[in-house]
């Protein structure tokens, strides 16, 4: 599929005047957008690379602007190259490259419109996804639930790709930057791509300690008050860090 779109590229006209056609989907990317796609791209390795993602099982994206770069749907992310920039506007209309976005672009989508989200990583990591079929609200294990917001619940299923599951997600990430998705995975965001993927590296790592604590039979693991938990948040936001 990388290589199809590169051919339709080429057959396309030079790049500086390709960036002026008004039409959607045929401009080339700024310079600043071919930026984050790359940042994008590094991020969308990574997930995969520290496991949390099997395959092209999640997704990644960034805003620039009013543009949002996405990965595209099934192209693996050791095959996607500087010329398979795919992005979106914030209504979902594609404006740039002919790859098709991930399916669950509602969710990205309706993140942006509602957060002030730059960010955001979507992936089906095991011990996250094992939490979300377990209870509604992932048990106070660790202060750094705070990183997140606070306690961090579970948004009810609904089918991948649906404004449905968009909906249930946006409820669940309500004073929050991170939330499970009933038998489905995670979703969190930032102000940058690192800050998105550290918070999900934090949340199944969270969901693995919880998993492991609670697995001892015989005993159960102590849990965090809310209070508690809201105290570290005091804190981190001290430290000058996004609660
Ligand atoms: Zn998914």
């Amino acid at each position: 599929m990388a290589e199809q779109q590169r051919d339709q590229g080429d057959g396309r006209g030079t790049r500086e005047g390709a960036q002026d056609v008004p039409e959607a989907w045929g401009r080339s990317a700024l310079p600043e957008e071919a930026r984050a796609w790359e940042a994008l791209v590094a991020t969308a390795r990574r997930t995969v690379f520290e496991g949390l993602v099997v395959g092209t099982s999640g997704n990644v994206s960034v805003r620039v602007g009013d543009t949002v770069l996405v990965t595209p749907s099934g192209v693996p992310y050791d095959r996607l190259a500087p010329d398979d920039v795919t992005g979106v506007d914030l209504a979902g209309r594609q404006v740039l490259g002919t790859l098709l976005p991930t399916s669950e672009l509602p969710m990205h989508l309706a993140v942006y419109r509602t957060t002030d989200a730059v960010a955001i990583v979507h992936t089906h990591a095991v011990h996250a996804t094992a939490v979300s079929t377990l209870v509604p609200e992932l048990p106070t294990i660790h202060y750094m639930a705070a990183a997140l917001g606070g306690p961090v619940r579970v948004a009810p299923y609904a089918t991948y790709g649906t404004d449905e599951l968009a909906e249930n997600m946006l409820r669940a990430l309500a004073d929050r930057t991170g939330c499970l998705l009933q038998n489905h995975g995670t979703i969190t965001y930032g102000a940058t791509l690192d800050q998105a993927y550290d918070r999900t590296a934090q949340l199944e790592w969270m969901c693995r300690l919880w998993l492991t604590a609670s697995s001892v039979p015989g005993l159960t693991p102590a849990l965090l008050s809310r209070e508690q938990v809201a105290e570290v948040g005091e804190r981190l936001r001290g430290y000058g860090q996004q609660g």
